[in-house]
């Protein structure tokens, strides 16, 4: 058995959890397993999961068909090189990408994680036009209240104030941003929500390599959904401009807006795709950036040669196989009224927060639930209720939000939408 206590002491004494502070460290919750929605924790509790392990774990945890392809890879090769070297579970990933993923993505470089599949999309795009002879295109154009990623490249086309990396300005490659777009998914579009975005592209479009968003949904920023019209438009500008689309589909990807790309939902291709996250349901770290033929032969027509980039665990085979079972799982069910279904069951248990006089909006997306609070919350007041009620949901800012796994049941959903409802009011 675990010591609650001790593992959160000990916890404490060593390790350094994401955006804390080492002097101050607060007691985190030790998890000792998990299994469908739920999470058990060390002292015996359940907690049903409306995280998805942020955004990833959209098939729940310890999943027979993931246990078994895990299971059997092991006992194959669990890492290889993949410098000179290549293995089926590669192989089978990068061709099942190219044929789901929105036209014209025809080839797959595999990362480690989502920031780094970022990393390797700003290369691309920088790469491609230093082949082409055009060393002025330096810049990448960013969307204010964009989120892409902790590694440095990353930070610099996360929106300064809402990214979080404002300390780090001066050392960070400096690039250009545009307003953020108007919010609401079914937001009658004008060309004046996008504006200054035009503006931009006609100024500084000599030096600008690429544009790079999250299509549909802006995450870590705020989470805001925008109307597939605006991002139509953006891919029509990009093209007018002769500046590449990089769609940074890391916390979209693999059906959580209801569309299996969030670019679908505007029916258009970025030249460059960035997925990760939900790729291997949430089992392993894995990541993938896909581009155009047009943009890997560019970039292979260069002085270079190459593409500068290789990471060590690159196409892992353990993760590589864990995913071809993941999207065979998703793709195989009725993903698409699963996600619908969790949709409507959104809508209808969160809307009554609307008339709560803490609640500034509630807007829903796919498997997406927002509430928007007037004031910050309190994360060391709220979280032990959360806890304390069964459910793990962990807000940020002003933000409480979930995105459970598809497969939660309806009556866990309620139970989740309920609870959390009851303690936000
Ligand atoms: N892009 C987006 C849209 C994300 O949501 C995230 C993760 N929150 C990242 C990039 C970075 O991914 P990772 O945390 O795996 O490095």
């Amino acid at each position: 058995m675990f010591d609650n206590q001790q593992l959160i002491n000990d916890d404490k004494e060593a390790v350094w959890h994401p955006y804390s502070s080492t002097n101050n460290p607060i007691d985190n919750y030790p998890v000792v397993s998990a299994d469908g929605v739920r999470l058990t924790l060390a002292d015996g509790r359940q907690l049903i999961d409306g995280m998805s392990s942020w955004w990833s774990t959209i098939h729940g945890y310890n999943h027979p068909v993931l246990n078994e392809a895990a299971q059997q890879q092991l006992s194959k090769m669990s890492h290889v090189m993949f410098g000179g070297l290549t293995h089926p579970q590669a192989i089978t990933l990068c061709k099942t990408l190219v044929k789901i993923t929105p036209a014209n993505l025809d080839k797959v470089f595999l990362a480690d994680s989502g920031s780094v599949a970022v990393e390797v999309a700003m290369k691309m795009a920088l790469q491609y036009w230093l082949s082409q002879g055009i060393n002025t295109k330096t810049k990448l154009l960013s969307l204010r209240n964009g989120y892409h990623g902790d590694t440095f490249g990353a930070m610099s086309v996360c929106d300064p104030v809402t990214g979080m990396h404002h300390l780090f300005e001066k050392s960070m490659p400096q690039h250009l941003f545009s307003e953020a777009p108007p919010m609401g998914f079914d937001r009658h579009f004008t060309e004046a929500d996008i504006a200054d975005f035009t503006h931009q592209l006609q100024q500084h479009h000599s030096t600008i390599a690429a544009v790079i968003l999250e299509p549909i949904v802006q995450g870590a920023g705020g989470m805001r959904f925008y109307s597939p019209q605006y991002l139509a438009r953006i891919r029509a500008l990009c093209d007018e401009f002769n500046v590449l689309l990089i769609a940074d589909e890391i916390a979209t990807g693999f059906g959580r807006t209801g569309k299996l790309f969030a670019c679908e939902h505007a029916n258009i291709s970025p030249d460059i795709l960035c997925l990760g996250k939900a790729i291997t349901g949430g089992y392993m770290t894995l990541a993938a950036t896909l581009c155009s033929n047009r943009v890997a032969e560019g970039i292979c027509s260069g002085e270079a040669g190459v593409l500068m980039h290789g990471p060590t665990f690159m196409g892992n085979p353990l993760a590589c196989a864990i995913a071809n079972a993941s999207i065979d799982l998703l793709l195989d069910s009725p993903w698409q009224q699963t996600v619908a279904n969790i949709e409507q069951q959104l809508l209808s248990a969160l809307h009554p927060a609307l008339a709560y006089d803490n609640v500034e909006d509630v807007r829903v997306l796919g498997a997406i639930g927002v509430i928007e609070m007037k004031h910050a919350v309190n994360m060391a007041d709220i979280t032990p209720k959360f806890v304390e009620a069964g459910i793990w949901v962990r807000p940020f800012g002003k933000l409480v939000y979930i995105m459970p796994p598809f497969i939660i049941s309806d009556d866990d959903l309620h139970y989740l939408c309920s609870t959390l409802l009851s303690i936000i009011e």
